[in-house]
């Protein structure tokens, strides 16, 4: 039986990893659909404390795996589809392996919400739907995009996108940016960025060759319809928690974020369970945020295992 099993291999589940590792627990940590957690997929972190330059999201988790590592954290990839919390061994289960432990950290993170639009699913990857510019911006070189939200993940995406694209729209569906004032300003001003206020996207576009032509956009404060040519859609409307999995195990809010209990952050409704990160987290969302929730939860991990 494993002392502790860490869900997810973001800011959250490495952090805790560090420190579970650091106090000997010999962690094992199980990787899940996306190993690296979603600054896997983000350039430039500006606002990391320590990287005065900014640091690339990959190279960052990349480097807190390597200090995970270092300490004796284990790793295996599979995805957990069950769990059992009831008894004082916490039993976890994939569709292969059934793992046990004294305790258990869930920072499974969350993943891109989509749009639920006529076309989106059909042209989903390779024919011109994403939700990832850093991993295929570079496919869309001198083609007109989208992006739609209005969020930092947008404004992000956005200009990412002008190192690539000809022209950038993005498409929010109020008049004004949800996006920090820096993110806000940045896309404002750039010259290859349009903005398209009060939209929403209602269907994605085929053309002959089953790609992305364009999107047909309504504007939802005089409902008038009208399509934009454009070969890439990338979306950016936020994230859905991955907790799927715990529905009747733990309590969780109406969107699917784990409640913690009400005298800490990372505690769960069961002795031994702990959450950090955007699975639990929907206010800060913040990669030092998250890193902060693993290293609590770690922490109350060791003093748990300790008493009992
Ligand atoms: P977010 O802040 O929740 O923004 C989501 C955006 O999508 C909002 O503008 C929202 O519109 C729009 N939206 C939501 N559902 C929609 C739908 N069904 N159709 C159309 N639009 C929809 O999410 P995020 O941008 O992914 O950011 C998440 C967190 O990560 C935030 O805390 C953010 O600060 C942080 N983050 C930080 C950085 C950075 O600092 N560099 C980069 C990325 C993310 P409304 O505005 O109308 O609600």
């Amino acid at each position: 039986m494993e002392n502790v099993i860490i869900l997810g291999t973001g800011c959250a589940g490495l952090t805790a990893a560090i420190y579970t590792a650091r106090a000997n627990l010999e962690p094992l940590v199980i990787e899940g659909g996306q190993p690296g957690g979603q600054l896997t997929t983000t350039s430039e972190v500006e606002n990391f404390p320590g990287f005065p330059q900014g640091v690339d999201g990959f190279m960052l988790m990349q480097q807190v795996r390597e200090q995970a590592t270092r300490f004796g954290t284990r790793y295996t990839n599979d995805l957990i589809e069950s769990v059992n919390f009831s008894g004082d061994v916490k039993v976890l289960k994939s569709s292969s392996q059934t793992y046990e432990a004294k305790s258990v950290i869930i920072a499974t993170g969350a993943s891109p919400r989509l749009l639920g639009v006529p076309g989106e699913q059909e042209m989903f990857g390779g024919k011109g739907v994403t939700t990832c510019a850093t991993c295929d911006g570079a496919f869309y070189r001198d083609m007109d995009v989208v992006v739609v939200g209005g969020g930092d993940s947008a404004c992000e995406e956005a200009l990412f996108l002008t190192r690539f694209c000809s022209k950038v729209t993005l498409i929010h569906r109020r008049d004004e940016l949800r996006a920090s004032k820096i993110m806000a300003e940045r896309t404002l001003e750039h010259e290859k960025i349009e903005l398209l206020w009060d939209s929403a996207i209602e269907s994605v576009l085929a053309g002959d060759d089953g790609k992305c032509r364009g999107v047909q956009t309504k504007n939802l404060k005089t409902g008038q319809t009208s399509e934009l040519t454009c070969k890439g859609v990338f979306i950016a409307i936020g994230h859905i928690p991955n907790t799927g999995f715990l529905e009747g195990h733990l309590p969780l809010d109406d969107l699917g974020y784990i409640i913690p209990e009400s005298n800490s952050m990372v505690r769960t409704r069961i002795p031994g369970v702990y959450t950090a990160g955007d699975c639990a987290d929907h206010v800060y969302r913040q990669a030092i945020t998250a890193a902060g929730m693993g290293c609590q939860a770690a922490i109350e991990t060791e003093r748990w295992l300790a008493e009992h």
